[in-house]
């Protein structure tokens, strides 16, 4: 059973099933009035550095606040806001509770801490909404700590996006990651024209790995791929320590993300739970 439905909260908000049963018309009003009441946030993740376990950065993923408090994630969102056309607007608002978290964020972890945000293919190909996303991001001063991520597919078949959008993000300073790397397709010539700044790894090849003798190598392929074009790499959807421990000793990844060090949380609980250097885990559950 879906999240929405153990919850006993509506249904129609999960991902296949809400259309059939429900009026796009709810859905519609529904998210049109979460815009309207910027009722989207930015949960942060810690990116941790393997070398030293230092956050050295925070994924901003979109919530769903809703009226009755509950939180809602993207799989059941973002695909009916981008039918509607609103999905610009959700990033906006992540976009700006991401940047006022970093006042926040800077006095526990110091001001040298990036932030991702993610970004649909549609808009990375999209010249103007990504010159007002620009906007935003310089008018924070920060935009030297920003980094968008954007899957492999959104970048190979966005022709506006290589030709306009990613000289005005080089000339901003803003960096561009690879996300979900492996899942999708793209070739070896378009990675290296991309000028991308990280790679990160799609959580299916780090699931268990210390177990997968086929993703060892399919990991040291891209390892490989990455450092020769000069991406950093994460491995994103790190849960135990029989991962972290593979990772750390048998690969060459800089960067890791995932449950075992923390879920995706609002800053006021990334404050409580998370500390800069993270020898240990930085957040249990109970
Ligand atoms: P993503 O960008 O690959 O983000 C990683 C997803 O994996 C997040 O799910 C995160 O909560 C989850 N995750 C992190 N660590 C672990 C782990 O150790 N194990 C497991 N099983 N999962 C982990 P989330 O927040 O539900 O987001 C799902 C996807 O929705 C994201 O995948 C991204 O593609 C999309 N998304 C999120 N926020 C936005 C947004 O603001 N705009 C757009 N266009 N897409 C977004
Ligand atoms: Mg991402
Ligand atoms: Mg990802
Ligand atoms: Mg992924």
């Amino acid at each position: 059973r879906s999240k929405a439905e153990r919850h006993g909260a509506a249904v129609f908000f999960s991902t296949e099933m809400g259309r059939d049963l429900y009026s796009s018309m709810q859905l519609e009003r529904l998210l049109r009035e979460a815009v309207a009441d910027k009722a989207f946030e930015a949960a942060l993740q810690p990116k941790v550095r393997i070398a030293d376990r230092k956050v050295v950065g925070f994924e901003a993923l979109a919530r769903w606040r809703e009226a009755d408090g509950t939180i809602r994630s993207p799989a059941e969102f973002i695909r009916a806001a981008t039918e509607l056309g609103i999905l610009n607007a959700v990033t906006f608002a992540v976009t700006d509770d991401a940047l006022t978290a970093f006042d926040t964020l800077d006095a526990r972890f110091g001001d040298e801490t990036s932030i991702s945000l993610n970004i649909a293919g549609v808009q990375a190909n999209d010249p103007a909404f990504m010159s007002e996303l620009v906007a935003r991001i310089a008018a924070s001063g920060r935009a030297n700590r920003m980094i968008l991520e954007l899957t492999e597919d959104a970048m190979v078949q966005a022709p506006q996006f290589r030709a306009l959008v990613q000289p005005m993000l080089g000339a901003a300073g803003i960096r561009v990651a690879i996300d979900d790397f492996g899942t999708g397709y793209s070739s070896l010539s378009v990675l290296a024209e991309l000028d991308a700044n990280e790679l990160k790894i799609d959580r299916s090849f780090v699931t268990r790995i210390q177990h997968n003798p086929v993703n060892q190598r399919i990991l040291r392929a891209i390892e490989k791929l990455a450092h020769a074009i000069g991406l950093q790499t994460v491995a994103e959807g790190v849960e135990t320590q029989e991962e972290l421990a593979y990772l750390q000793a048998e690969s060459s990844v800089d960067i890791v993300q995932g449950y075992y060090f923390s879920p995706p949380m609002m800053v006021e609980d990334l404050m409580i739970w998370t500390r800069p250097d993270t020898s240990r885990r930085i957040y249990r559950i109970g």
